[in-house]
């Protein structure tokens, strides 16, 4: 059994989490140790962050690289490192600007004022609404909990920022409100992922991109958790056939490194201007680096297929497993962003998990949330089958 480190009591972090009582030192590929050296196998990513497995050589070269040169350098100057990211990125993707930031919350507030902007200063309306999806979510700061539809998430901290509404997801008729409400910009996850592994229907995004394309609304993705090739693509918009103006970027972007963006095209890129939005450390030399390192990657080795023979494998096993559990009700997802829908507690199996020295990640109170790294291997899926089922035979 795993040993047990708990420092709750004597902390002096603030307690904004509830923290599973393990203390992690190091990682490699999909493990992790702690600090007694106990080995656990990591199916969280750091939530979908460590797309490449933990210190991935190919990012760790160029951080040590670059460590040696220049660390920050203002936004005043021209960064190398981000000039070549961008072009990566629009290489790979539907837009041709980006701007960078730090974090996911910091990309989507970035699509929020840009939507806004673009509205009022390029298209002269006096538009500002943005329209989001019931059990969305988009961050932690006023104007992204704001934009989350999520009760739990902005409780006691109204005022709220005015300027969204929120929509039933996956719902055809509600889109029609849309036409009524013209707003600047409707913005989206494709698979909602704190809000319990939903994917969005393919008609109904389809649906979706075309309102938003015939009143001129801004069609903004927030691909946080299901970008830098979660979902089997490098970014989940590819699968369903649209091209929006804006997208969102982070979690897996830097390996682990902390590093945000947007992605967008030329025209909506219009909204801003020298002078209207910025960040210190948004796209610095090492951040950069590290995401240069991630996409190319991604883009230059065979991950991909890998990743979508790795996924069908993966759920052909939990399949199996829902047929043996009958309070399993579901498995659905994209790729490798996986949600197990049980009629228990799901957190309960993730405390049973860590047991067996398996972590995982709930996504609301009834689903296991099964984020392995792309990387991952046909053996560490069997362990992860075998352990799984020791933490259900122990609920
Ligand atoms: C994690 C996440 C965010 C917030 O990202 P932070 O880096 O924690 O600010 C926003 N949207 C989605 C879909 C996410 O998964």
């Amino acid at each position: 059994m795993a040993q047990k480190t708990s420092v709750s009591s004597i902390s002096s972090v603030m307690a904004t989490y509830g923290r599973f009582p393990v203390t992690l030192v190091k990682g490699k590929g999909s493990y992790v140790w702690d600090d007694h050296g106990a080995q656990f196998l990591d199916f969280t990513s750091g939530i979908a962050t460590c797309n490449l497995g933990h210190v991935p050589d190919v990012v760790k070269t160029k951080l040590e690289e670059q460590l040696q040169n220049l660390w920050h350098c203002s936004n005043l100057y021209n960064i190398p490192n981000q000039e070549n990211l961008a072009a990566l990125l629009t290489a790979n993707s539907f837009g041709n600007q980006v701007f960078f930031c730090n974090s996911g919350a910091e990309a989507n507030e970035a699509a929020i004022k840009l939507a806004r902007r673009y509205s009022q200063k390029v298209k002269g309306t006096d538009s500002f609404e943005v329209v989001t999806f019931q059990q969305s979510f988009h961050g932690r700061t006023l104007a992204t909990l704001s934009a989350t539809g999520q009760e739990k998430i902005q409780q006691g901290f109204a005022p709220l920022v005015p300027g969204f509404s929120y929509l039933p997801f996956n719902d055809i008729e509600a889109l029609q409100q849309l036409e009524n409400l013209k707003p600047a910009a409707v913005l989206l996850e494709l698979v909602q992922g704190e809000g319990g592994v939903i994917p969005a229907k393919t008609d109904w995004v389809k649906k979706l991109a075309s309102i938003c394309e015939k009143n001129e609304i801004l069609l903004m993705v927030d691909e946080i958790q299901t970008g830098i090739g979660r979902t089997g693509t490098l970014f989940a918009y590819e699968q369903y056939g649209i091209s929006p103006d804006v997208i969102s970027i982070a979690k897996g972007l830097g390996s682990g490194f902390p590093i945000g963006a947007i992605i967008a095209k030329e025209a909506a890129a219009k909204g801003f201007e020298p002078g209207t939005h910025g960040s210190t450390f948004g796209g610095n030399p090492l951040a950069t680096a590290a995401g240069i390192a991630t996409i190319e990657h991604i883009v230059d080795s065979n991950l991909l297929t890998q990743v979508n023979e790795i996924a069908e494998y993966l759920e052909n096993q939990l399949i199996v497993l829902k047929e043996k559990y009958s309070f399993i009700k579901e498995i659905r997802g994209k790729g490798l962003l996986i949600g197990i829908d049980v009629d228990t507690n799901a957190l309960e199996i993730v405390q049973k998990a860590i047991e067996h020295q398996l972590l995982l990640l709930t996504a609301g109170p009834n689903v296991v949330r099964v984020l392995p790294p792309l990387t991952v291997s046909k053996e560490e899926i069997n362990e992860f089958v075998e352990k799984l089922e020791k933490a259900f035979q122990s609920i």
